[in-house]
C-alpha cells in the first residue's frame, strides 16, 4: 500500500515536472514572440524619424560637407585618416547635443509612451578606386565608436537598421594657387540602434494575463492533485479500517455461534433429552450465548453513535461519590490481584450536571482499555480536579500508544498496532464512543502516551 502511494506520488511529482517543463518552454516562447514583436513595431515607429524630420536633416548634412570636405584635403594630401577622423568627431560632438534633443522632439511628435535612445554609429568609410580601393575607417579593425546621438551600452543596444550610401563627391581646391576640382567615390556604412528604456518590464506587463492564468492554473493543478492523493490515502485507509473491522467481527461472532450449534445438537440427542440436568445446562449456554450476541449487537448499533445522536439526561451529581462508586465497582469486577487502582481528588465545585450513564461507560471504557492494554502488574492512577472544570486524567502503566496511531485512535472501528498481531479482542469502538460522549457534554479528551511505557487519557468536562 505504502509502495503504491509513493509510486503514485512520485509518478504525479515527475509528470508536474514535465508539465512545468513544457508550460515554461511555450511562456518562454511567447516571451520571445512578444520581445520581436514590441521590437520590431517600436522600430517601424522610429524608422522614418531622421528622415522626415527637416531639423535632424540639416544637421546631418552639415556633418556630411565638413567630412567630405576633409577627404577633399586627404585626396590632395594636406590630411592623413587620423584627420578625417578628428574632424569627423569633432563636428559630431559640435551637433550631438542639438541632433538628441531634436531626436526626442521628433518622439514626443510619434507619441511613444516610453523612452528611447538612438544613435548612428560609423561602421566603415571607404575611398573607392577603380584600381584599389582605400579603407579609412573599419569599426571592425579599429573599434573606435563615432556615435551620433545617444551613448548606448554596448549590452542594451537593439539594431534599428545598417545603411550604406555610395556617392560622387566633387571639391573645389586650391593647389599651388590654381583651383583644381577633386572628385572621389565613396562607400560609407552606418548602423542606427537603439535602447528602450525598461523594455523587458514592457513585454512582461503585455503577458501578464497569460502569466497569472498560468500560474493560476498551476496552482490549481497541484491543489487538485494534493487532493487527490490525500483523499486516496483516506479512502483507502478507511477501507482498510473497514476490512479490519469486518474481520474482526466475524471472529466474535464465530465462537457464540459455534457453541449455539454445538447445543442445538446436543439437545436433538435422546439420552440428552432424558436428562434433565443436560437439558437445563444446554439451555443455559443457549442463554448465554444468546446474551452475548445481544451484547455485540447492541455495542455495534449502540457504540456508533455520533455525538449529535446521544441523547443526554442529565442530572446534578456529587463529584466525588460518582467517581468513587465507579472506581470501587470497577476494582471489585476484577479477578486479578495484580491491579492497583490510586485515586487523588482536587475537589473545587463539588457537583457537576452530567448524563450518569454516558459518562459512566465513558470512563469504564477508559479503565477497561488499561487493563486491556496492560503488562503484567497494572498500575491506574486516576486525579480528579475539578477547581475551573471537572479534569479526570485516568494513567496507565500500559503498553503505551505509538505517535503515529495516537492522531486516529478516536476514529470509529481504529486499533492500533500491526493488525497481524491483535491478541486483545475488540471492534475499535470504545474510544471513539467515549470521545463522542465527551463531545456531548462539550467536553474534550486529550491523550499522552509512551511506547512501552504507559498513556493517560484526560477528559475534560465544563461546568454548563
Ligand atoms: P478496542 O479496545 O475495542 O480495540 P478502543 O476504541 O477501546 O477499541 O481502542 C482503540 C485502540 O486503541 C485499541 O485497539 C488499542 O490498540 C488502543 N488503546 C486504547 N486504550 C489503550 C491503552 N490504555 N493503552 C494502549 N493502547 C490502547
Amino acid at each position: 500500500m505504502k509502495k503504491k502511494i509513493n509510486l503514485l506520488i512520485i509518478a504525479s511529482i515527475l509528470g508536474l515536472i514535465a508539465l512545468s517543463g513544457i508550460q515554461g518552454y511555450l511562456i518562454n516562447n511567447t516571451y520571445k514572440l512578444k520581445k520581436d514583436a514590441f521590437i520590431n513595431d517600436t522600430r517601424r515607429s522610429i524608422s522614418s524619424i531622421d528622415d522626415f524630420s527637416p531639423a535632424l536633416d540639416s544637421l546631418s548634412d552639415l556633418w556630411r560637407d565638413t567630412f567630405l570636405n576633409t577627404l577633399a584635403d586627404y585626396k590632395t594630401g594636406n590630411a592623413n585618416r587620423n584627420d578625417i577622423l578628428n574632424n569627423l568627431q569633432l563636428v559630431i560632438d559640435s551637433i550631438n547635443d542639438a541632433y538628441k534633443e531634436e531626436y526626442q522632439k521628433e518622439l514626443v511628435k510619434k507619441n511613444i509612451p516610453y523612452g528611447i535612445k538612438f544613435h548612428k554609429k560609423i561602421r566603415r568609410i571607404v575611398l573607392l578606386d577603380s584600381v584599389v580601393n582605400d579603407t579609412i575607417f573599419d569599426f571592425k579593425k579599429t573599434p573606435k565608436h563615432i556615435v551620433l546621438g545617444d551613448t548606448i551600452p554596448e549590452n542594451d543596444i537593439i539594431a534599428v537598421s545598417t545603411t550604406s550610401w555610395e556617392t560622387d563627391h566633387t571639391s573645389s581646391k586650391v593647389i599651388d594657387g590654381k583651383t583644381q576640382e577633386i572628385t572621389f567615390y565613396i562607400l560609407f556604412v552606418m548602423q542606427d540602434a537603439m535602447d528602450i528604456a525598461g523594455w523587458k518590464k514592457i513585454v512582461l506587463k503585455q503577458m501578464s494575463g497569460l502569466l497569472l492564468l498560468s500560474i493560476i492554473i498551476f496552482i490549481v493543478v497541484i491543489g487538485l492533485l494534493y487532493y487527490s492523493i490525500k483523499n486516496y490515502i483516506t479512502q483507502k485507509r478507511i477501507a482498510d479500517i473497514k476490512t479490519d473491522f469486518v474481520n474482526n467481527i466475524t471472529h466474535e461472532l464465530k465462537t457464540p455461534l459455534a457453541t449455539l450449534t454445538l447445543a442445538t445438537k446436543m439437545l436433538k440427542k435422546e439420552e440428552v433429552k432424558k436428562s434433565t440436568v443436560l437439558v437445563n445446562n444446554t439451555v443455559n449456554t443457549i442463554e448465554r450465548q444468546n446474551k452475548r450476541l445481544q451484547k455485540l449487537i447492541d455495542q455495534v448499533l449502540n457504540n456508533s453513535l455520533g455525538y449529535q445522536e446521544i441523547q443526554l439526561k442529565k442530572e446534578n451529581v456529587a463529584i466525588e461519590d460518582y467517581i468513587n462508586n465507579i472506581l470501587n465497582d470497577f476494582q471489585l469486577a476484577q479477578k486479578s490481584e495484580n491491579i492497583a487502582i490510586n485515586r487523588a481528588f482536587s475537589i473545587g465545585k463539588t457537583h457537576i450536571i452530567i448524563d450518569k450513564f454516558y459518562i459512566t461507560t465513558a470512563l469504564l471504557n477508559i479503565l477497561e482499555n488499561a487493563i486491556k492494554y496492560s503488562k503484567e502488574t497494572v498500575t491506574i492512577n486516576c486525579n480528579i480536579d475539578s477547581n475551573t472544570s471537572l479534569k479526570i486524567a485516568i494513567q496507565d502503566n500500559g503498553i503505551g500508544i505509538s505517535d503515529k496511531d495516537k492522531k486516529q485512535i478516536f476514529e470509529k472501528f481504529f486499533r492500533a498496532g500491526d493488525k497481524e498481531i491483535h491478541n486483545v479482542k475488540g471492534l475499535g469502538l470504545g474510544l471513539y464512543y467515549t470521545n463522542q460522549i465527551i463531545k456531548a457534554h462539550k467536553g474534550t479528551i486529550t491523550i499522552e502516551s509512551k511506547e512501552g511505557i504507559g498513556s493517560t487519557f484526560i477528559l475534560n468536562i465544563p461546568f454548563e
